[in-house]
């Protein structure tokens, strides 16, 4: 996304048709998160679904060469801290949203957000030549039942109608279950609504698909067919890797009268570039074993009912009151820290290890770098390159030795500058070690090496040949490098040669 930090919301979509053929329907695609260049190229689909907000008009327009209609993402019910116009509503904002640091509920009565969404943002839209709008967050009146609540929804819903453009409301079967109850039709405020998981779930913690309970289907499938039999058309998100499950869910919905959108996958692999084909990169680039969903942070990184991040590569900014402070307070957040929080990124990273194999790697840096570091760990993954540990100092106690001994791969350790009140690269998140062991720091004092860490000795000898050995011949070097980072092994007063600081 343009703005700092990848957009978190879904790219549950870079759905990979040819990889199983779940979903043999073109009628629906969802690729909310996703930019122009990492959609599939020659992308298909009758209704597409995109966060308008991050395209141009030129993209959109390139878009309708191949597809129906291309409906936007826009979020009426909260507010998340990538977009650009979060500072100017955090004000109106009411609670965080659950488990969900990068994002909080908006008094949707406040008039100044009604003013907002209807005469400003929605008309951005319209500007780029969408068809339709993919409403979010209508679940605001389940978390705050009020009157003025249900009230504001639908005079944004009318208004947004009344644009001429097709309205489908995302979740929200609170809000849409009342007004079918007070109302005999939809039509006045939405065309339709998308409901995720009514036959698949999504098991956050073990990372695995499974099926609905009987009760829940039950219960959406009632409520599906009140919406349509009140003139909405559905409109369904599921996941599974079940090609059996997924055809019955097909046949289900294509009896039913539904769209149905299957992704076989969460584990998206985002496309470079949009010039390869989307089906043979995941192929080529299929991790060798399942990346482990294990909940690293502490934090649930989306519920089923709200359409959030499904992606490996991804920052989260972080509070005071954050279990991911937790583990670095008084650690590498020592107590004189003078680098304040929200300078700060909690990100989360694939790697392939020494072994060979997909491991989750979680990084503590500086904003400012936070979205370099995405993009070049996510093609260092994609890539092969082998890392072996990617893990938070603070599980070494936030002492650079230990960790570099471990072949740990780490970047923010608050620490001034000896004597100074400067604050060093890596006391500011600036800088992160690649690889420590096999690329250590090397200075001579008075004719003595001094080598850390210590167990380094090995790779001293740089014009020998070892493995996972830092040069300019190598991808991270190269990376690093183009992405305006200098390199610690090009000093001349010493050699950092597992350093890349901005
Ligand atoms: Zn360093």
């Amino acid at each position: 996304m343009k703005n700092g930090i990848r957009c978190l919301a879904v790219i549950m979509t870079l759905m990979l048709t040819g990889c199983g053929e779940i979903s043999a329907s073109s009628d629906y695609g969802v690729y909310i998160g996703a930019e122009y260049s990492e959609l599939p190229e020659g992308i298909s689909y009758d209704t597409l679904v995109i966060d308008a907000q991050y395209y141009s008009k030129e993209e959109v327009a390139a878009l309708k060469e191949n597809c129906g209609e291309i409906y936007s993402y826009l979020n009426i019910g909260s507010v998340e801290s990538f977009r650009d116009y979060y500072d100017e509503y955090k004000d109106i904002t009411t609670a965080p949203y659950e488990n969900w640091d990068e994002e909080r509920w908006v008094d949707v009565s406040n008039p100044k957000w009604q003013e907002f969404i209807i005469n400003d943002l929605a008309p951005q839209l319209i500007e780029k030549g969408i068809d339709g709008f993919f409403i979010d967050n209508c679940d605001v009146y389940y978390i705050d039942p009020r009157e003025e609540i249900y009230q504001a929804l639908t005079d944004m819903l009318s208004s947004l109608k009344a644009t001429g453009k097709t309205v489908i409301v995302n979740g929200g079967d609170s809000y849409v279950s009342r007004y079918l109850d007070e109302n005999d039709t939809l039509s006045a405020v939405i065309d339709g609504v998308n409901q995720e998981s009514v036959y698949t779930s999504i098991n956050w913690d073990e990372g695995t698909f499974g099926e609905t309970t009987k009760d829940d289907s039950e219960y959406f499938l009632d409520y599906l067919e009140r919406v349509s039999d009140a003139g909405g058309e559905v409109y369904l998100l599921e996941y599974t890797t079940d090609d059996k499950l997924a055809r019955y869910i097909q046949d289900e919905a294509d009896a039913l009268g539904y769209h149905v959108f299957i992704s076989s996958t969460l584990e998206l692999v985002p496309v470079e570039g949009g010039e390869k084909d989307v089906n043979q990169q995941s192929e080529a680039m299929a991790p060798p074993d399942e990346p482990v969903k294990e909940n690293t942070t502490g934090e649930e990184k989306m519920t089923t009912t709200n359409v959030k991040d499904t992606e490996n590569f991804y920052g989260i900014e972080f509070t005071a009151d954050s279990d991911i402070f937790a583990r670095i307070k008084g650690k590498s957040y020592k107590d004189d820290c003078t680098v304040p929080l929200e300078d700060l990124r909690y990100l989360h990273v694939l790697h392939v290890g020494f072994d060979g194999q997909t491991h989750e790697g979680e990084i503590i840096c500086n904003k400012a770098i936070a979205e370099d570091l995405l993009e070049i760990f996510e093609q260092l993954y994609e890539a092969g390159y082998q890392i072996e540990k990617i893990k938070l100092v603070d599980e070494y106690n936030a002492e650079d030795e230990a960790s570099m001994a471990d072949n740990n791969s780490s970047s923010f350790n608050f620490r001034f500058i000896s004597h100074t009140t400067k604050i060093s690269k890596h006391g500011s998140g600036m800088a992160i070690d690649i690889n420590p062991l096999y690329n250590p720091y090397i200075k001579t004092v008075n004719g003595n090496l001094n080598i850390e860490p210590a167990n380094s000795t090995p790779y001293v000898d740089r014009a020998a040949d070892f493995p996972h050995k830092i040069d300019e011949t190598d991808l991270a070097y190269q990376l690093f490098i183009a992405h305006g980072f200098s390199w610690g092994g090009a000093w001349n007063s010493s050699k950092d040669y597992q350093h890349f600081e901005k």
